[in-house]
């Protein structure tokens, strides 16, 4: 199969970038910056998440920040909903879209969702069918799809029985995440043939994180099996709290220089890209993790 001549970004800087910032940003930087990003061309924009302001006190304002932006046409804006009380903060706030998470290794899953597999799976399930009462897609991200910080090593094949329960749950998209950034490109594909031999592989996502300096390289071995969603986070923002030393997601200035290199379309406009990441990095006071948006500052652009 060759390289997907459209791929779909996934911006994910608003909520996975922002919740691992250590400051909190007021909420109309947040509406402004994501108001950015849908004039950016982005298809898919998470805005935030609906869970206890006690667990990410960074997201504690998604409903003014849902309520506040400007909805772009074509737009999807997506929030993560956990559980039952996320769903209903999700309904009250008429998004058309949730993302919901498990990890395909159980240490992983109690320490950061304190709960087991087996639970997050039935969480999922009963979000699922709520969700799609209301016309809510589901979006299912399956975590340390390619190691662990606890256990090392993940089984692809435990990566591929998640995401086929997930996605026989009613969930339309599986995001795949390499939350510490460790795979490497044999491995990304390794996991990923796997899963598309459950899951069609125009319903795969991958999000991949550049702890080991990996993740273009992970995205390319999954572009040359052709998937062709992409998760990424503008100015590269964000990490994980829950797993030691990860750096940030994948900076979506990366990817997209990648992509518009092999003539891949996206609809995205790439200086405007470039500029809603110095905004957002300029309102945290710090530099972008883009190499791609640090090259073109050092020449003055
Ligand atoms: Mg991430």
């Amino acid at each position: 199969m060759g390289i997907p001549s459209h791929v779909k970004m996934i911006e994910v800087g608003a909520r996975d970038g922002l919740q691992n910032e250590p400051g909190t940003l007021p909420t109309q930087t947040k509406i402004e910056f994501i108001d950015r990003l849908s004039g950016c061309g982005l298809p898919v924009i998470e805005a935030g998440s609906f869970v206890s302001p006690k667990a990410i006190p960074q997201m504690a304002d998604t409903d003014a920040v849902v309520a506040g932006i400007t909805k772009a046409p074509g737009v999807s804006y997506s929030v993560i909903a956990f559980n039952k009380k996320g769903l209903e903060r999700a309904v009250a706030a008429e998004v058309s879209e949730i993302a919901i998470g498990t990890a395909a290794s159980e240490t992983f899953s109690q320490r950061n969702t304190n709960c087991s597999i087996i639970e997050s799976l039935e969480r999922t399930r009963v979000v699922c069918a709520g969700a799609n009462e209301h016309g809510i897609r589901v979006r299912g991200y399956v975590s340390c799809v390619l190691g662990c910080p606890y256990e090392g090593d993940v089984d692809a094949d435990v990566v591929a029985d998640m995401a086929d329960k997930m996605y026989r749950m009613g969930c339309h998209e599986i995001s795949l995440g390499d939350t510490i950034g460790v795979g490497t490109p044999g491995q990304a594909k390794a996991m990923i043939s796997a899963v598309a031999e459950k899951v069609p592989l125009e319903k795969l996502g991958l999000h991949f994180h550049d702890t080991y300096g990996q993740a273009l390289a992970n995205i390319y071995a999954g572009l040359e099996l052709g998937v062709a969603t992409i998760d990424s986070s503008v100015a590269g923002l964000g990490g994980c709290p829950y797993a030691p030393g990860a750096a940030g997601n994948v900076a979506s200035e990366d990817v997209l220089y990648m992509l518009e290199g092999l003539g891949v379309e996206t609809g995205i406009d790439f200086d405007k890209l470039v500029a809603a990441g110095r905004f957002i990095t300029d309102a945290l006071g710090r530099q972008p993790v883009s190499k791609v948006a640090l090259a073109l500052a050092s020449k003055g652009g």
